[in-house]
């Protein structure tokens, strides 16, 4: 059976033309100004990332595609499958802050109203119950657990309110 894991299309085939410089600029600024033209494709990056085999392009072609100021970058699934996990930016030989640029890029990316249907879902599950999923009482007594307190689901919609995460969903450069 085919693995379905990638959230967006693939670039296979797929021709670029317009490069945005200040695209490249824009990412920049996401780690302080950092020079992006160090990366050179040396591909220890992708060699560590555990997503690797899951992915529709790897960490070094993503670095690669910010260089030549391809937004098309936002509609990668390695954006949003990224774990998060620093080893990219741990072996990266020119300390480039791989990681961080990929965090501001979920946030580039939702802002303009690209994200996998699966986050906005939880998302919206979160605002409105305060939990990612409901956990059994089975489960907390298997663990010896007390009952879950109570909490009060208006100080999490609040907290969404001050971040403005459920804004997020309103496209506001695309
Ligand atoms: S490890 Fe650093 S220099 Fe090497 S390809 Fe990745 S980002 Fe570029
Ligand atoms: S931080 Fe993301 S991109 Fe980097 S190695 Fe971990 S999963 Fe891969």
């Amino acid at each position: 059976m085919e693995e379905t894991w990638g959230q967006f299309k693939t670039f296979e085939g797929t021709r670029f033309e317009a490069l945005d410089a200040e695209f490249t600029q824009e990412v920049s600024t996401l780690i302080g100004g950092q020079d992006l033209t160090a990366c050179f494709q040396c591909a220890k990056c992708s060699a560590g990332c555990p997503v690797s085999d899951k992915v529709n392009i790897q960490v070094h072609e993503l670095m690669r595609m910010l260089l030549f100021g391809l937004k098309e970058v936002l509609q990668t699934d390695m954006v949003w499958l990224c774990t998060t996990c620093y080893t990219c930016q741990e072996r990266c030989p020119q300390g480039i802050h791989i990681t961080d640029i990929i965090f501001g890029l979920k946030n580039m990316a939702f802002k303009r109203g690209i994200a996998p249907k699966g986050y906005i879902v939880a998302r919206q599950g979160l605002f409105d119950t305060g939990r990612l999923y409901e956990p059994t009482d089975w489960e907390r007594e298997d663990l010896e657990l007390e009952d879950i307190p109570e909490f009060n689901i208006a100080d999490i919609q609040k907290m969404f309110e001050k971040t403005g995460l459920m804004r997020l969903e309103e496209k506001e450069d695309a």
